[in-house]
């Protein structure tokens, strides 16, 4: 059986004190018995102990291999719903947060309505005056977007102040 000494586990892996190291016990378990020198399967023949742990391990190989031959279990990947309830309370309360400054925009563009028609003044005034129609007009695309800044600035100074 164990015809090559290369193939065979050293003796310092083999025993454990005077009886098998747990290595061999394992291996005598998973019935690779050609790997155990010849003096050492004698051993495991003749000694209570170390049969009796040969025994367990090779239970335990037993349940080991059963467990490796069991069919895996489908795996079925489950995707979270979509939390549509949370969505729609998000915007809920986002539409019900901006209602006060809507509200409020009415007055704001009352309050902000000279600084578009000053824009639009000098726009028309651009116009009239013979420049060229790009720059007219990006005088008045920058006047207008400075009347929105101010606006856009405007409710936050307005609120603290209460005007
Ligand atoms: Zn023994």
């Amino acid at each position: 059986m164990n015809d090559d000494p290369k193939n065979l586990l050293p003796d310092a892996l083999v025993w454990s004190g005077e009886h098998l190291s747990e290595i061999a016990l394992t291996a005598l378990g998973d019935g690779q018995d050609k790997i155990i020198p010849q003096n050492a399967l004698d051993h495991a023949a003749s000694c209570e102990s170390c049969g009796a742990a040969m025994g367990h391990a090779a239970i335990a190989s037993m349940h080991v291999g059963n467990a490796l031959r069991a069919p895996i279990a489908e795996v079925t990947i489950e995707r979270a719903p979509v939390p549509w309830l949370a969505m729609i309370g998000a915007l809920v309360l986002a539409i019900v947060g901006s209602a006060p400054s809507l509200l409020e925009a009415p007055r704001m563009l009352v309050h902000q309505m000279p600084v578009v028609l000053h824009g639009a003044n000098a726009l028309l005034r651009g116009l009239a005056g013979g420049l060229g129609p790009a720059v007219n007009f990006a005088c008045a695309a920058l006047l207008i977007l400075a009347g929105a800044m101010v606006a856009r600035a405007m409710p936050r100074a307005w609120s603290a102040n209460k005007f």
